[in-house]
């Protein structure tokens, strides 16, 4: 199994085949129990969406992108990068742009200096029942050289993985983190006429109700990249604030964690 965009033709056509999969997995889920009861049967429905999403998005690890070869990334990587965090429904998916050093060498997403400042702004802004129902990936799996901007080719043949995540784990909320993630985010949800430097958009909630059909609320919130209060603390306070106005919203909407 294995579902390629470029394969279709159409958005419908591709989320078809995304469920053809899903059923594909939890079906070869259930005979692997070796048993006459159903999971659902046994752990109870809301465990069996969690075990599922996170099998899909490990089987999407092992079985795909740790064989990946589709751009030239793949040669100087140490580890894959995928994402970590909540996989039962997270409120927030955050999505940078691409693996750093610390993050080629562990194969873990946001663990370097800038993913201190992201996870320190979150715990800041969300209230400790609310700072575990969060997710963080990359556009990209695998590190550039030198920590160089993604090309438009890398991007485009990596964006399949981050549609995967984003379809399995339906958040409610996904925070584009940068220029480059949010120019990437805002073409895949159709928002293109609204993209704007970061310094201009970031912190506003952009709706977009027709396009993937994996996220159930399609809100789409812009916000500087957490390294960019390495190199300019003055921003800090700016990305706290970003970060408090969307905990805010969150709890507005009264959308429990
Ligand atoms: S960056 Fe993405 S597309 Fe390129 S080799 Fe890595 S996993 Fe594959």
């Amino acid at each position: 199994m294995g579902v390629e965009r470029v394969d279709y033709s159409s958005d419908q056509e591709y989320y078809q085949a995304l469920n053809q999969e899903a059923a594909y997995y939890q079906e070869q889920q259930r005979k692997e129990t070796n048993s006459d009861y159903r999971i659902e049967d046994v752990v109870g429905e809301f465990e069996v969406i969690d075990i599922t999403n996170q099998t899909l998005l490990e089987k999407l690890k092992e079985e795909e992108i740790s064989k990946c070869t589709r751009c030239g990334l793949c040669k100087n990587r140490t580890n894959i990068v995928c994402g970590r965090g909540e996989f039962k429904s997270p409120k927030v998916m955050f999505i940078g742009e691409a693996p750093g050093k610390e993050e080629d060498e562990s194969g873990k997403p946001f663990v370097g200096s800038a993913g201190i400042i992201l996870e320190t702004l979150i715990e800041e802004a969300f209230n400790f029942e609310t700072k575990d129902s969060y997710y963080l990936t990359n556009i990209l799996k695998c590190r550039p050289p030198e920590n160089r901007t993604p090309n438009s080719e890398e991007i485009k043949s990596c964006l399949s993985y981050l549609e995967r995540e984003i379809y399995v784990l339906k958040p409610d909320y996904i925070v584009c983190l940068g220029n480059t993630s949010a120019k990437t985010i805002f073409t895949l949800f159709g928002l293109e006429n609204e993209l704007r430097p970061i310094s201009e958009i970031h912190g506003n909630s952009y709706t977009k109700k027709v396009c993937l059909q994996s996220a159930s609320k399609n809100i789409i919130v812009p916000m500087y990249h957490p390294a960019a209060g390495l190199y300019h603390p003055e921003l800090r306070s700016v990305m706290l604030a970003d970060m408090q106005r969307l905990a805010n919203e969150i709890a507005y909407q009264n959308l429990p964690f």
